[in-house]
């Protein structure tokens, strides 16, 4: 097993997570068997209680573990099925080390951050190679060399190279390479600093990564090489992409960065074979159509909040050679105004997940639009249950439906929680989350896409359809064409009189892959480019 270290100097937000993903796609595609994993430094045990206003997206795991959104970046860019023991905070390793003090299993020894803090750190490595078997491991740290939480993490990929040997160990430091447009200049100085910060924790890093907005000619290369201790082929650019993150694999093997490490390591592997991935990002780059698609959500102003529905809608756009426009409407919004300004000639209306109900009312009078104006809806996790409230609310004429996390007493709480969840009161970990399977009705629009009759998706929510109202919706034409193996859970809805209305209560979102893309978005996809070709025949001007 060989062991590669990512780091980062500088600034925060550098792609390092990107980077690593990337050569991980580089690696796995010259035979090699790849693992990813994410340290973060911050004391939350996980990122599942953060708000996507500090942390994106909370990726979800198959087996139900709240991580960071790297995590996403690994599994779309591999093809390896990560879990929970590939991303690791401080909060963890403290609890951890904590409990083992309080079960007195330090024997009376002083407990400190070194050596027993990075022990743990170090575990998490050998038990992630252990457990997942393969040739070479990825660890990417997050947070900014210089941090003061990021430090035991540090000292542990310090000791790790020391103890495994530096042909078995690669550290890659992930740096800003700042362009003056008054000097017309790239400035190499910031990624000394940062490398020398890294120098004095004791990591001498052994190929450089350059985030930049301009080419790095030569003398930049250069002085980088020099000041930094590298040679100069291991000064790789990270060069903003024009079109799309799929491109930064090839960009990276341009730069020659899978031939360095495997030089570096010891591994004998053939150049990768990137054929089906130059023809996806092709597809992304120059597709012949382009639909609108509006994304109604509460975080919308937020690059990350909704970060794998916007993969997912890239990868089923590519699949049906067609561009996606995201048009973000802030729900909000819509509650001051109505839907028709935001909504109108769109192809297709996405509502996503959520929590809370600021918001809510707007979402509702957006699912009303997209249901009455016959426009593609595709409703995901809260998107279903808002799906739902409408329906019943102005369908059913049931008047004031709502669900029970946005209005305690509402009369007909037509979303609830289950009695299991009523006695949960801690955060964290404690939704119904993970893999769950769910069983297709027959001759229903889902079970034709899938092509199958269980399929199995990841979950993250409390709230679930009321069964006491599964008669009355499906009386008016609203169906329920998923459920859990036992019938009790509600895991699909979809309108019978409408090209394209479905929502689901899992998160579909988190399976999409570049060259698979997911049944659900592909659905809607097609169906959004069907609802412009007939907007077109009924209005050729
Ligand atoms: N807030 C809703 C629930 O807890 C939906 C969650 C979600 O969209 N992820 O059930």
């Amino acid at each position: 097993m060989k062991y590669i270290f990512v780091t980062g100097g500088v600034v925060s937000s550098l792609g390092k997570g990107l980077a690593a993903a990337s050569l991980g796609t580089l690696l796995e595609r010259r035979g090699l068997k790849v693992i990813l994993q994410k340290f973060d430094p911050y004391l939350n045990i996980d990122p599942g209680t953060m708000s996507p206003f500090q942390h994106g997206e909370v990726y979800v795991l198959d087996d139900g573990a709240e991580t960071d959104l790297d995590l996403g970046h690994y599994e779309r860019f591999t093809s390896t099925n990560l879990s929970k023991l590939n991303n690791l905070t401080s909060g963890q390793v403290y609890m951890s080390v904590l409990t083992k003090e309080r079960q007195g299993k330090y024997l009376g020894n002083t407990v400190q951050v070194i050596p027993h803090v990075t022990n743990e750190i170090k575990q998490r490595i050998t038990d992630v190679a252990e457990k997942m078997g393969g040739d070479i491991i990825i660890t990417e740290i997050g947070g900014t060399v210089g941090d003061i939480e990021g430090l035991p993490f540090l000292e542990a990929i310090r000791q790790f190279g020391h103890e495994y040997g530096r042909e078995n160990v690669l550290y890659i430091h992930a740096t800003l390479v700042p362009y003056i447009r008054a000097a017309g200049e790239l400035k190499t100085k910031p990624t000394q600093q940062s490398v020398s910060k890294l120098r004095e924790i004791g990591i001498s890093p052994d190929i450089i990564f350059c985030r930049t907005e301009q080419p790095l000619d030569l003398e930049v290369r250069e002085k980088i090489s020099l000041f930094c201790n590298v040679p100069i082929e291991a000064v790789i650019e990270g060069r903003d992409v024009k079109h799309t993150v799929y491109e930064v694999p090839l960009k990276l093997h341009e730069e020659r960065l899978d031939d360095l490490v495997c030089e570096r390591l010891h591994i004998v592997a053939p150049q990768p074979d990137l054929t089906s991935w130059r023809k996806f990002v092709q597809r992304v780059i120059n597709p012949t159509h382009h639909v609108r698609i509006g994304v109604v959500g509460k975080y919308i102003e937020l690059q990350d909040a909704y970060k794998s529905i916007y993969e997912a809608l890239t990868h089923a756009g590519a699949a049906n050679d067609c561009k996606i426009e995201v048009v973000r409407v802030d729900a909000e919004a819509i509650e001051k105004t109505g839907s028709e300004i935001y909504l109108a000639g769109l192809q297709g209306i996405l509502i996503p997940g959520g929590f809370g109900d600021r918001g809510t009312e707007g979402k509702i009078n957006a699912a009303r639009y997209a249901r009455e104006h016959q426009i593609p809806y595709f409703g995901i996790c809260l998107g279903m249950q808002i799906a739902v409230i409408e329906f019943a609310r102005n369908v059913c004429a049931l008047a004031g439906a709502n669900s029970t996390e946005f209005e305690k007493s509402t009369p007909h709480p037509v979303i609830s929680l289950l009695e299991e969840q009523k006695r949960v009161t801690s955060k964290g970990g404690t939704m119904r989350l993970g893999t769950w399977s769910t069983e297709l009705l027959p001759n229903t629009k889902v079970r034709g896409l899938y092509g199958k009759d269980t399929i199995t998706e990841r979950h993250r929510h409390r709230y679930e359809f009321n069964s006491d109202y599964k008669e009355n919706v499906e009386s008016k034409g609203m169906l329920i064409s998923g459920t859990s193996p036992d019938g009790n859970l509600a895991e699909l809805v979809e309108l019978k009189d409408h090209p394209y209305f479905v929502a689901c209560q899992f998160h579909p979102e988190f399976l999409s892959k570049p060259n698979k893309p997911h049944p659900l978005f592909d659905g809607f996809i097609k169906a959004a480019l069907h609802h412009q070709t007939a907007a077109l025949d009924a209005d050729p001007s």
